[in-house]
């Protein structure tokens, strides 16, 4: 009954959610826990009550600022003040203030990369740190869609942390991905509470199409008569762009583009117009969504579709997380595989650039060697990639190296390479053969995640002949909408400069 009473006063709730007493009851046994739960299923409440509970603080690993900024907003309205985010981003005075003062804050949201500034490790050190959180922990595996290799330091931080107890939070991981997050965290005697990756509230509806051009309309015509607000999936920056010119200048709708090239100043404003419900919908790239706490997102639109089924399923679960009906459509043609699978190349050296790479790593110190790669021409998931097997292989630990040794770095790293390629090709055809097999999509999604159907709602899926009515905007749109929006961005911008 306690933890009934510190969740009414703190946080205003009635009830537990399906999964989060028992969660929450292994936390405080101080067990090492992993769960799965689907996005918007209420995953932050697992570590913000037990946060009342233990003593200590609670050091909260998270992958991205935007969710970080926007989860310690959310508890600072909440009336918690012992809260803080700290970044790469925040200034240099500010966060100096901060660390002097670290212990007095009860929520410590960290993300994997700064975790590793020995300052702040020594300041973590000196402090009760009652749990370590990992959000979007399928961060963690190399066979996770969102790879991070800063997130397998983590277990060292948190062994120089004493060990506390873990809970790694994920809405998607597959039983592989689940296993190499134990193993990366070092997690012993772990409970997992696995629940499913259905989302009862959401309708599927897949539409092929022959040509882009044909989708271009499509997308206008559902962005004009969808309740919004939603969210449009681009599998490029320059799409996003494009399509979010597009449908202001054609439907005079109050759309944004959001993706990782944008400045950080302007991604966290847009994404706070969106959160405020000042757009109608947003025009993105996968860089946008993971966490975001907007509970009446309508749609999910998939413009391209994801490079897997891990990818989908996180995307369009940002749809309906008050849990009212919403929609998931992807719209996809013959050429759609085309670009996910020049990314997947791109996202490694090809041989002549892995040979050369080598060669410059051999000359050159780490430093020396990550200022070169800066400026070598292959994508930045490209030099992560060769950053972290550099590491892996010691490239850098100031022996020199024979030739025979360089060449079995070449072969072991071009192994690795061949591996993961392959393992992102297979994830590619998964998604590709889900969205043409005439299967329930649902079915479909709880297959790839290695579970049964057990319940389908009456407006399930395409193929189970759902349709979008329920999800048209009956309200008609204000003539004047786009100039009030003009006037709007007037206001915004002349706050923010
Ligand atoms: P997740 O991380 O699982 O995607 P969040 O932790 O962001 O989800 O929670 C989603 C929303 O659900 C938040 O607005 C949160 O306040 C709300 N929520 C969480 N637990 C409960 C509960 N027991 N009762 C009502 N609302 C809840
Ligand atoms: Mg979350």
């Amino acid at each position: 009954m306690q933890l009934e009473r510190l969740l009414k006063s703190h946080f205003g709730f009635n009830s537990f959610r399906k999964g989060q007493r028992e969660i929450i009851e292994d936390v405080l046994e101080k067990k090492d826990v992993l769960s799965m739960l689907p996005t918007g299923a209420g995953k932050s409440l697992l570590y913000l009550l037990p946060g009342y509970i233990f003593d200590g603080s609670i050091l909260i690993v998270s992958p991205l600022l935007s969710l970080m900024e926007d989860q310690v907003e959310q508890l600072k309205k909440a009336g918690e003040k012992r809260v803080v985010a700290i970044n790469s981003f925040m200034d240099p005075g500010e966060r100096s203030r901060v660390l002097h003062q670290l212990s007095k804050f009860k929520f410590i949201y960290v993300s994997p990369e700064i975790l590793q500034s020995p300052f702040l490790m020594n300041k973590l050190i000196h402090m009760k740190i009652s749990l370590f959180v990992v959000d979007e922990a399928h961060c963690i595996s190399q066979w996770g869609h969102e790879f991070r290799p800063h997130y397998l330091s983590l277990s060292e931080a948190r062994r120089k942390l004493g060990s506390p107890p873990c809970l790694a939070l994920t809405a998607t991981a597959t039983e592989e991905v689940r296993e190499d997050i134990k193993k990366q965290l070092e997690m012993k005697n772990v409970v997992c509470h696995i629940h499913s990756v259905d989302r009862e509230n959401i309708t599927f509806i897949v539409e092929p199409f022959f040509t882009c051009d044909e989708k271009m309309e499509r997308v206008k015509e559902l962005a004009k008569i969808l309740k919004g607000p939603g969210i449009i999936y681009t599998s490029t920056r320059a799409w996003a762009e494009n399509l979010s010119a597009f449908l202001m200048e054609s439907n005079q709708l109050k759309v944004a583009a959001y993706h990782g090239g944008m400045e950080t100043h302007d991604r966290l404003l847009i994404q706070k117009q969106f959160l405020n419900g000042q757009l109608d919908c947003i025009c993105a790239t996968n860089a946008f969504g993971m966490g975001i706490n907007k509970p009446n997102i309508r749609y999910v639109i998939h413009f391209h579709p994801p490079a897997n089924m891990e990818a989908y399923v996180q995307e369009i679960g940002r749809a309906g997380r008050d849990q009212c009906p919403s929609v998931a459509i992807l719209l996809y043609n013959e050429g759609d595989k085309e670009i996910p699978s020049l990314l997947i190349e791109h996202e490694f050296p090809d041989e002549n650039q892995l040979i050369e790479l080598i060669q410059a790593a051999s000359l050159m110190d780490k430093e020396r060697f990550l200022q070169w790669l800066e400026g070598y021409g292959i994508s930045s998931t490209a030099k992560r990639f060769i950053e972290f097997q550099f590491e892996q292989e010691k490239m850098f630990n100031r022996e020199e190296k024979t030739k025979e040794q360089l060449a079995i770095v070449f072969q072991t790293i071009l192994n690795h390479i061949q591996k993961r390629k392959q393992y992102k090709l297979n994830k590619l055809d998964e998604m590709f053969h889900w969205i043409v097999k005439k299967e329930c999509k649902r079915r479909g999604i709880l297959k790839a995640f290695g579970e049964h159907l057990t319940y389908k709602n009456k407006n399930c899926c395409t193929i189970c002949e759902a349709t979008i009515q329920p999800f048209l905007n009956h309200k008609k749109r204000e003539p004047d909408s786009f100039f009030q929006w003009e006037k709007e961005l007037h206001y915004i911008f002349s706050r923010v400069t």
